[in-house]
């Protein structure tokens, strides 16, 4: 499976698209009630952010399930995000 849900912000419809195009910056439009729908990293609506995090996981498990089929050892787990303290300050980039 490589598609992911996505829930309408306007109306609430429930539709599927594929996780290698929801992005970063993508855009569609709801079939149903036709709103455009803006998938960004650090969107504050919480049915982008779920359709966002799917389709990342759905990358990720799509990513993994190649290295398996190329390398005999898959990986465990992927390795935690270290946070590091200089990063605290960088600009969000402008949200108009
Ligand atoms: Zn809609």
């Amino acid at each position: 499976m490589n598609s992911v849900q996505i829930q309408c912000t306007r109306c609430k419809a429930m539709f599927r698209d594929r996780a290698g195009r929801l992005q970063d910056g993508y855009s569609r439009q709801c079939p149903c009630c036709e709103v455009v729908l803006f998938f960004a990293e650090d969107s504050q609506h919480p049915f982008i952010k779920r359709a966002m995090r799917n389709a990342r996981k759905v990358r990720k498990e799509l990513r993994e399930a190649e290295a398996g089929r190329l390398s005999a050892a898959p990986e465990p787990q992927a390795a935690p995000r270290s946070r590091s303290s200089t990063g605290r300050t960088r600009a969000q980039g402008r949200a108009e």
